[in-house]
């Protein structure tokens, strides 16, 4: 079979993939990314509660800079989808903390977007096909694939057989391209679920995000662009979810408003439920020789909040903008040192962030009545102390 060449091949066509291609398209090196879905529909969307995606990302500003250099932002916002949220309410639902963030506290002027995951993801694809060096290989899933000194060698399910100088892995949680490479995982299970929909609210979400830490798990509500309506993510044990999957519509409404305890804003109605099992892992090393990992390939982490994307694309700027500085440097681009740089800045930020969820899971899903007053003076304190305050907001919007 004849081997077809690419200057950097990139297994899976997600969000992550393509930013990440989009980051690398100024080397103008050829780049082609290969996906095993067929390419996602580009139907115009409406606005009733079921019509919108049920999987949200609450981007931070530090993404929202990242995609407006990919130049993909402006075809985001201009549909009009996006929640920009300016105030943050944190509470314990087992006891009196909470933290209350605002955008006028950092003086910016939001603290983030919610934006549906497929417009992001459509954004990201249309900039993708008008890049002339870059190509989207839909339907074509990775088989077989061998790490050697100069370069990756894979075979594809549409019968073709490749060498790329250098192959990233965006294939997401299970990975194909990590178990093949052989590279080791760290992963627990929580033993929960996340439940994603959409509701409807009353009387409105006051472009706030709403999150309760319950003893099962945090539940957030994130305000779409619609003033009545919210996306939730609401983690719970395995057993229960499936309990909350077959409640009839007004129960888990019920279960909604119990959870919320009126102080958020009142469920009304919901959408049809989705869920999806919750599961932290962290990959070992972030490359090996020639291949490199990013997103969720490399860690999946608890999309507490729905901030899951935000990781991903870090790593695509950071890994994007290495290869592309040692690149106009005229140094080797495929180098060790250019791929531990990247891992370096990145593997900080990923393991912080996944114990941060590791702690909340401890901290929240215990009935100790110690650990109950310690995380709400925790709680209290962080909103009294003007410095711990603006440090947990920075987290929050993605700032260092
Ligand atoms: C059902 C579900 C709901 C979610 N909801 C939320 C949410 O509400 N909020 C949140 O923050 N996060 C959510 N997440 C997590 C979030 O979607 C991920 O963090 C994010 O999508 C990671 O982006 P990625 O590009 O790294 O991986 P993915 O989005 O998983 O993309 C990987 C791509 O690789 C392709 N692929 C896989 N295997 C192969 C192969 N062998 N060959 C070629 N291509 C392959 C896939 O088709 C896919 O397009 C959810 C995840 C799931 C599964």
């Amino acid at each position: 079979m004849a081997e077809r060449r690419v200057d950097i091949a990139i297994i899976g066509a997600g969000v992550v993939g393509l930013a990440t291609a989009l980051a690398l398209a100024p080397t103008g090196l050829r780049i082609a990314l290969f996906d095993a879905q067929p390419k996602p529909s580009t139907r115009p969307k409406g606005r009733t509660l079921n019509e919108w995606d049920r999987r949200v990302t609450a981007l931070t500003p530090e993404s929202i800079r990242f995609l407006q250099s990919l130049g993909v932002w402006p075809s985001i916002e201009d549909n009009g989808r996006g929640g920009a949220y300016t105030d943050m309410f944190v509470w314990d639902s087992e006891g009196t903390g909470q933290v209350h963030f605002t955008a006028a506290d950092l003086n910016i002027d939001s603290l983030g977007t919610i934006v549906e995951s497929s417009l992001t993801l459509q954004a990201l694809i249309s900039a993708t096909e008008t890049a002339a060096n870059l190509s989207i290989n839909w339907g074509t899933r990775l088989e077989s694939m061998d790490i050697e000194a100069d370069g990756i060698r894979f075979t594809t399910s549409s019968g073709d057989a490749f060498i790329a100088d250098m192959t990233i892995g965006a294939d997401g949680g299970r990975s194909k391209s990590r178990e093949l490479a052989g590279m080791r995982t760290r992963e627990w299970r929580y033993g929960q679920n996340a439940i994603v929909a959409t509701v409807r609210v009353e009387p409105h979400h006051s472009r706030a995000c709403w999150q309760a830490f319950l003893p099962s798990g945090p539940l957030a509500l994130l305000p779409l662009a619609d003033d009545d309506m919210c996306s939730i993510v609401w983690s719970v044990d395995d057993a229960l979810s499936e309990q909350w999957i077959q409640a009839d519509p007004n129960e888990f409404v019920d279960g909604l408003n119990r959870a919320l305890s009126g102080r958020g804003p009142r469920v009304v109605e919901v959408s049809e439920r989705q869920t999806f099992p919750l599961i932290q892992c962290h990959a070992v090393d972030y490359s090996k020789g020639r291949f490199v990992l990013v997103g969720d390939a490399a860690h999946s982490i608890h999309p507490l909040a729905g901030q899951g994307i935000n990781l991903g694309l870090s790593d695509a700027r950071i890994l994007g903008g290495e290869i592309l500085r040692a690149y106009q440097r005229g140094a080797d681009w495929r180098s060790p040192q250019v791929f531990s740089r990247y891992e370096r800045q990145r593997k900080g930020d990923n393991l912080g962030m996944m114990a941060t969820m590791q702690a909340f899971k401890w901290g929240f899903g215990s009935k100790n009545p110690a650990l109950t007053i310690m995380r709400n003076l925790g709680l209290s304190s962080v909103d009294a102390l003007p410095f711990a305050k603006r440090w947990f907001m920075r987290q929050a919007v993605g700032a260092k």
